[in-house]
């Protein structure tokens, strides 16, 4: 989890939204990225979606499968739906996220579980700090990101 909040630490740097993930397979790190959508304007570049692109970079011709098969992502946030999306269709079968208290999860939890994905949350102050700061600057962005009504599943 330190590497991901690096990773997010480093995402705010660069003005993105501070969240890393960190992709580990076989106690090995096989995909690092952090949320880039900011600086490149790609909607779908989240830190999840980013460290996948990573992993399969660094395996070109590995089957996603076979690469994410059994993985375990991560993550400084709860995952969106369309991260939890890619990590349900690649065959994770956990995530760890560092906290949960910046963001209003959007259902991606509950979906995850009932895919059988174990999901452990923790409560890391650091990266809880790095989103508050994000959100000073930012006061419309956490609007946003703490709205109920930002494309909740219904489960
Ligand atoms: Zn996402």
């Amino acid at each position: 989890m330190q590497l991901a909040s690096e990773e997010a630490r480093q995402g705010a740097e660069e003005n993105n939204f501070p969240v890393g993930s960190v992709i580990v397979k076989d106690g090995e790190v096989i995909g690092v990225g952090h949320n880039r959508h900011r600086e490149t304007g790609d909607p779908t570049s989240h830190a999840e979606i980013e460290a996948i692109r990573d992993a399969a970079r660094r395996a070109p011709g590995v089957d996603p499968s076979d690469l994410f098969g059994g993985a375990v992502c991560y993550t400084t946030m709860m995952p969106c739906q369309m991260c939890a999306g890619a990590i349900i269709r690649f065959g994770f079968t956990k995530v760890v996220v560092a906290e949960v208290e910046t963001y209003v999860d959007s259902g991606a939890q509950p979906l995850m579980e009932r895919q059988g994905l174990a999901v452990e949350v923790g409560r890391e102050q650091y990266c809880i700090d790095l989103v508050e700061t994000y959100y000073q600057s930012n006061p419309a962005f956490e609007q946003i990101m703490r709205s109920a009504r930002r494309g909740r599943l219904e489960l």
